[in-house]
């Protein structure tokens, strides 16, 4: 049994990083553990901005977006001395385990720590864009396809008074998985991802001849990772003559409320990856595969990239 740990965010913030949090530091205060967080990712790590937590000082934000640890992106930790700095300032509170919350590459970087020696790490899978391999969910996926969701049903209203294609650019630059689950959910004609190919002249050419056959408007879905949404609807309007706009929905698809799934399931990751590392489980990753709790091999997540169920990409085309 370890006596200490600490938790953090790291990489894109995504709503339900605070619920997880709040179940790691609850569940070690719990334990008899005493929990640090450090804040601003491994930035913060490199820092020394180190601080012990309290049961209060997770009160109050289960129901808030983003990270009240901060988050940032670090180009010293991606340098040995960089790491070896930032392990040493873990070891210098008497801190013995970590639970890192981030996504693919904040995991990554976990891994190259915890080579440098004998510091249990665990994840949990933290992002937005749902693309850690081995799970089918991550913490803020849920909320993020809500909000979009929400944006198409509010575009959809204002496309069908005025007989416009919408084309709305989601965030994912290597993944589709928002563009996918929202454009299904919300009735787009074509969601447009970096997995699946597309022909855009073929895709305007349909568009016209569905307009002049009497449609009133059109969802197009565009994952960033394709190319600008404000190209790609340019290019849409000048070929089709089509009355075109285009939304690009940026961040705020990472902030709002985690709604009710990313809050349990962050709180119930939260809890399982804390025991883990208090036990001394090392290089785990705590994540949601067919609704049951797996822990994943880190090494294996790391090695292995995540791809879009075909499936999905199938069931859009025969819906559109
Ligand atoms: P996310 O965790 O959301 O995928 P990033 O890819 O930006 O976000 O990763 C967050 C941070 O994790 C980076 O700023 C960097 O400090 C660290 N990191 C990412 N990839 C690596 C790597 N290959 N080696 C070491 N550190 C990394």
């Amino acid at each position: 049994m370890l006596k200490s740990i600490a938790v953090l965010t790291s990489g894109g913030d995504s709503p339900g990083m605070n619920a997880a949090t709040r179940a790691v530091v609850r569940t070690a205060i719990f334990e008899k553990v005493a929990v640090w967080g450090v804040y601003n990712g491994y930035q913060g790590m490199i820092a020394d901005d180190i601080h012990e937590l309290t049961s209060r000082s997770v009160g109050d934000i289960i129901q808030r977006g983003g990270t009240f640890l901060g988050t940032a992106r670090s180009e010293e930790f991606r340098t040995e001395a960089g790491r070896k700095k930032a392990l040493k300032n873990l070891q210098s509170h008497g801190i013995e385990g970590l639970v890192i919350i981030g996504g693919d590459g904040s995991l990554r970087g976990g891994a190259l720590l915890s080579e440098l020696g004998n510091m249990p790490i665990v994840g949990i899978p933290g992002t937005i864009d749902n693309d850690v391999w081995g799970t089918d969910y991550t913490i803020g996926s849920d909320t993020a396809v809500n909000t979009i969701l929400d944006a198409i049903n509010k575009l959809r209203d204002t496309a069908s008074s005025h007989r416009r294609i919408i084309v709305i650019e989601v965030m994912g630059r290597k993944s589709g998985w928002l563009a996918m689950m929202a454009g299904i959910a919300g009735g787009a004609e074509y969601i447009l991802v970096p997995e699946a190919k597309f022909d855009l002249s073929q895709i305007c050419r349909e568009l016209k001849s569905d307009y002049e056959r009497g449609r009133r408007y059109s969802i197009i879905v565009v994952a960033e990772g394709v190319g600008s949404g404000m190209e790609i609807g340019k290019k849409i309007g000048q070929e089709t003559g089509i009355d075109t706009r285009v939304s690009v929905l940026g961040h705020i698809q990472r902030g709002g409320s985690p709604s009710v799934e990313d809050r349990l399931k962050a709180s119930i990751l939260g809890e399982r990856a804390a025991l883990a590392v208090i036990s001394g489980v090392s290089n785990r990753v705590f994540g949601f595969n067919a609704g049951k709790v797996v822990g994943i091999d880190l090494r294996d997540i790391v090695n292995n990239t995540k791809t879009l169920d075909p499936e999905l990409v199938r069931l859009a085309n025969v819906l559109a």
